[in-house]
């Protein structure tokens, strides 16, 4: 090529380079993709999606009445854990076979366990069957979960820095529904008659809601993880307590067979008492997308009135905080 005709065609190149940057540095700001992130269950999915707004896509790995202790991830989720740009998962103590995998991608994507980023060891509880390892069950206290939401915003914001004062006035927002939720829980638990604050569950997920509303002595069949079957012993374990305690009722769980709590109740009429299934709880999974129980708020408040009726309490009013989350759902409440 011409020495003077790749100056000019240089200067060409300069001046278009010119005149397209300027142009283009605004819209590509507000009409940047949304960022796809990942999160394993669907309680983080919630909050992070509340949270970031149109700044990304959120998607679960983990539909409704999926056990995420049990869990492998099969070749499509590989998949989308490769499509994903950020990825939050619990703890190694919840996503138990998944987080080998997510592992695997972690020097590539940047990858939040919740529980480590957002807790000390002081804000959690152990495993009651076995000292020194947590319990990741921490959604079902509502003042815990709610901490989560600042620590999603910021990893959000790290990748899309124009996101963070939208976000920061969402987790605002998300708090005062939050803070409110929790209360009403409380008060809903408060109201069961004393003596019959007793949980009876298929596994160990409910420490949390124990802890933070006063549930007297709650009891499950198995332990924190669900990865061996119940045991007989197990079963008569339990039985003695709902007998010995005059349990009302015991729950099933939406992600754990029917079967344990099944045998349970057989046991216990066995031995000349009665207990009825009180209902099902959302434990590890929230309900189907599209319904109230599919998201964070709705299966909080489910777990709430199904606990609270069973055992004899009261539901109380529903928080004036939360009326807009209900007319959304069409929820009367
Ligand atoms: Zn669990």
């Amino acid at each position: 090529m011409h020495r003077a005709s790749l100056k000019t065609h240089l200067l060409a190149a300069g001046a278009a380079l010119a005149l397209v940057t300027p142009a283009l540095a605004t819209p590509t700001l507000a009409s940047e993709p949304p960022l796809r992130v990942l999160a394993t269950v669907g309680m983080i999915a919630d909050v992070a999606q509340n949270v970031a707004g149109d700044c990304a896509q959120v998607t679960a790995l983990l539909g409704p009445g999926v056990d995420p202790h049990y869990y492998s991830a099969t070749p499509q989720d590989v998949n989308a854990i490769a499509a994903a740009e950020l990825i939050f998962y619990v703890d190694r103590a919840l996503e138990e076979r998944l987080a080998d995998v997510l592992q695997r991608f972690r020097e590539r994507t940047p990858t939040v366990g919740l529980l480590a980023t957002t807790f000390a060891a002081p804000d959690l509880l152990d495993d009651p069957d076995e000292p020194g390892v947590v319990d990741p069950h921490l959604w079902m206290d509502v003042s815990r979960w709610a901490r989560t939401a600042p620590v999603i915003a910021e990893a959000i914001a790290e990748l899309r820095p124009h996101c963070a004062a939208m976000m920061a006035a969402n987790v605002e927002a998300l708090t005062v529904q939050f803070t409110a939720l929790h209360g009403w829980v409380g008060e809903a638990i408060a109201s069961i008659p004393e003596g019959q604050r007793l949980l009876v569950t298929a596994h160990d997920a409910f420490e949390y809601f124990s802890n933070a509303y006063g549930i007297e002595a709650s009891e499950a069949i198995e332990g924190i993880s669900t990865a061996t079957e119940a045991s007989i012993a197990d079963i008569r374990e339990v039985a003695a307590f709902v007998v010995e305690r005059a349990v009302p009722a015991v729950f099933v769980e939406s992600t754990i067979s029917p079967r344990t709590i099944e045998a349970l109740v057989a046991e216990v009429r066995r031995r000349g008492h009665d207990v009825v299934i009180g209902g099902e709880l959302f434990s590890d999974a929230m309900g189907d997308a599209g319904t109230p129980e599919g998201t964070y708020i709705g299966m909080i408040r489910a777990n709430t009135v199904t606990i609270t009726e069973a055992l004899g309490g009261t539901v109380p009013d529903w928080p004036l905080a939360l009326h807009g989350w209900a007319d959304a759902w069409g929820v009367a409440p």
